[in-house]
């Protein structure tokens, strides 16, 4: 059985969040160990209240499941909540596991999930950041387009972006994968005319399960982007 480690916010309206994060492992065959951040007031339209989880139980919660076997394969990480959260989230996880980071600022509804400047050195230690276009502009603090967005954020240490399309236009839905070795990558599925909160949370988890199952990181975002695209076509 894989399993990956999933460190986020529940969410109460269902949509996005530790339920999305799960729903989408079992469909890839894959069990989630849940690290709860913080737990979010939500409805669909608006975040009423978020309670934060004190960073030293987050990092708590983290050791735990590390310490329950079979050992997680990477690790997916969604709504960190602060910068204290952050911190204790990077000194809990132990080197060379991959983790998929799902640079959370806000929920759909336009409700703060996060610090801008607090993922700190998890940014750089992530296997793959995995930004929409509104948290690429803010995290790499450059006004122009993506790609120069993506470079900025690798020349401040990211090792692979995953700059996601599905807020575009367009026939397709494209993600571009920039790593500072290849050219970009392109991953596309045709866009769907469905609103469906959770896509982000959906498609980081999903790359996390393929990493965990071995993939490589183009294998892992290309099954990624199928598995996303199968759930909002049902
Ligand atoms: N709420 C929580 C607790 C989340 O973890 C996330 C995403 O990770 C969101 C909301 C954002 O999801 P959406 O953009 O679908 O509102």
């Amino acid at each position: 059985m894989t399993v990956i480690l999933a460190i986020g916010g529940t969410d109460s309206s269902g949509g996005a969040g530790l339920t999305r994060d799960t729903a989408m492992a079992a469909e890839l065959g894959t069990a989630v160990r849940p690290v709860v951040t913080a737990v979010t007031v939500q409805t669909n339209e608006a975040v009423l209240d978020v309670h934060p989880c004190p960073p030293p139980r987050v990092a708590d919660q983290a050791r735990a499941a590390l310490a329950t076997p079979p050992l997680p394969g990477a690790v997916k990480i969604g709504m960190l909540g602060s910068a204290a959260v952050a911190k204790a989230v990077d000194a809990a996880l132990p080197a060379g596991l991959p983790i998929v980071l799902d640079p959370v600022l806000k929920a759909s509804s336009g409700g703060a999930l996060m610090e801008a400047d607090g993922f700190g050195t998890l940014l750089r230690r992530a296997a793959l950041v995995t930004p929409n276009l509104a948290e690429l502009e803010v995290l790499s603090g450059v006004l122009g387009s993506p790609e120069a967005q993506a470079a900025a954020l690798l020349a401040q240490g990211a090792r692979a972006v995953l700059v996601k399309g599905g807020h575009g236009t367009g026939a397709e839905s494209v993600d571009l994968l920039f790593t500072a070795e290849d050219a970009p990558a392109p991953f596309a599925a045709p866009r769907l005319a469905v609103s469906k909160r959770g896509t982000g949370c959906s498609l980081a988890t999903a790359i996390a399960c393929h990493l965990a199952k071995g993939d490589s990181l183009q294998e892992a975002c290309r099954h990624g982007k199928d598995a996303v695209h199968r759930w909002l076509r049902r």
